[in-house]
């Protein structure tokens, strides 16, 4: 595999950026003056940053992940001039409200009506908050993930010291709702977690369905949608849209993850848990003898498991969501471009001679591979492809699936296919450069074509 290389044009402009972004000081005096050796220490990062993959062009569509908003970077660059600590109102008085604000809009856009919510490090955290939740309201009882869960929750779960235990997956990548069923029947489930958006295929668990399951058995619902969340935008039955059904059963769940700095246009380092009862608060309450003096209303840090907090990231979503709200047209048109784009992918995918796509979309994430008759032929094709199209400007990522999930042969258990996270509108622009680029590479890979199944 080749080392990741910024295209020399955009190490020129980081180089530029460093010029133009050290001048601008601190909040109290400008840094025209700046010795030598800060613009020297800029200048060597600009040259170290080269060794990355082009995570802002186009052609890169490999791993969940994107530049942010400019609205974004720059509030938050404009926050760090104060650098605000969200754990309490003493140490970030006006981005703590933010953080309120922008934590309502985005209960509000998955349904709730009421909620207790903060921002944190991650989606991991988020999801751990959730499951620290689940452990102290039911300690007895088990939390439940699919197969198809992020890898995250059996390691939580143990962290927390909540019992955790697997269900499988159906062949297309959603939690297997038979198997949930059965589990649920047979008693003692605390807690179920569903994936909206899973991170391998974006599958949608049915989170309608579940719910009905947890309902009828008395098991609270925790959906992990870190990655899938912001789609409820589109998830209105207009084109271009995703399903609205699971999208619609968010209001029913105990707690929902998601990841702002996934398909919310943040920097690293924001991720956001919601609770539908706010009650749940009562379960963080702890003394802090430093803080909690300068305001009666609540503070963040007396709701949540860390402890300071990057108000930056408040100030930065806050902002996005300002320039950008909640709605089709807002951030809406950001996931309509790349669901777009995501079809458009597929769509060339299922016409373009020997590959086949793994599955229809739900999101968009798009995985295919070459039509090879083993799963052992297909993981190799694909690892050469992945390096062939990297030699061309093509950047995706790499998916191990259960060979029989994708009816193949089964000479090994597994199958690596080709994966990508159209996640940008500009992808769109994409899609017939992949294409070209996949069918130029195609002949290199074998030639064993088996009957195509879709
Ligand atoms: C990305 C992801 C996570 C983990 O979130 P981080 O922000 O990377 O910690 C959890 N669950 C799902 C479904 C994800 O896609």
């Amino acid at each position: 595999m080749s080392d990741p290389r910024l295209p020399p044009d955009e190490v020129a402009r980081l180089h530029r950026r460093a010029d133009e972004l050290l001048p601008l000081g601190s909040l109290l005096a400008d840094g025209g003056d700046a010795p030598e050796a800060w613009a020297e220490a800029l200048h060597a990062l600009a040259d170290r940053l080269g060794a990355s993959y082009p995570f802002a062009d186009p052609g890169y569509l490999g791993q969940m992940l994107k530049p942010p908003h400019p609205v974004a970077w720059s509030a938050y660059a404009m926050a760090m001039l104060l650098n605000p600590n969200n754990h309490a109102l003493d140490g970030g008085p006006a981005t703590a409200h933010l953080e309120q604000e922008a934590i309502a809009a985005i209960a509000a856009m998955l349904g709730y009506r009421e909620h207790l919510g903060h921002l944190t490090a991650s989606g991991t955290w988020a999801n751990l908050e959730a499951l620290w939740v689940a452990r102290s309201l039911h300690p007895d009882h088990a939390v439940v993930s699919g197969a198809n869960a992020h890898y995250t929750h059996a390691r939580i779960c143990e962290v927390v010291g909540a019992r955790h235990e697997g269900l499988p997956q159906t062949a297309d990548g959603a939690l297997d709702l038979d198997a949930l069923a059965a589990r649920l029947a047979a008693g003692g489930v605390g807690t179920v977690v569903a994936t909206l958006g899973t991170t391998a295929l974006g599958r949608l668990d049915p989170v309608h369905r579940i719910a009905d399951l947890c309902a009828r058995h008395g098991a609270r619902l925790h959906v992990d949608a870190a990655y899938g969340g912001f789609f409820a935008v589109i998830a209105d039955g207009a084109e271009p849209g995703v399903d609205p059904a699971p999208f619609a059963a968010l209001a029913r769940a105990d707690s929902i993850a998601i990841d702002p700095h996934k398909h919310g246009l943040q920097p690293y380092g924001c991720g956001c848990i919601v609770f539908a009862d706010p009650a749940v608060g009562a379960l963080y309450r702890h003394d802090s003898p430093y803080t909690y003096f300068t305001s009666d209303d609540l503070h963040p840090g007396e709701v949540s498991l860390e402890c300071s907090r990057s108000g930056s990231s408040a100030a930065a979503l806050w902002a996005t969501l300002r320039a950008l709200p909640l709605t089709r047209a807002g951030l809406g048109a950001e996931l309509a471009g790349a669901r777009t784009a995501a079809l458009a992918l597929h769509a060339r995918l299922r016409a373009l001679p020997g590959w086949s796509p793994v599955i229809d979309p739900d999101l968009d994430v798009v995985c295919w591979h070459a039509d090879l008759p083993t799963a052992g032929a297909v993981g190799a094709a694909s690892r050469r492809a992945f390096d062939l199209l990297a030699e061309r400007g093509w950047h995706v990522a790499l998916l191990e699936l259960p060979a029989d999930a994708i009816g193949l042969e089964a000479d090994a258990p597994t199958a690596t296919v080709l994966r990508s996270a159209v996640m940008k509108p500009e992808h769109l622009g994409a899609v017939d450069g992949l294409a070209d680029a996949l069918a130029e590479i195609r002949p290199a890979l074998g030639d064993e074509p088996r009957t195509r199944r879709r």
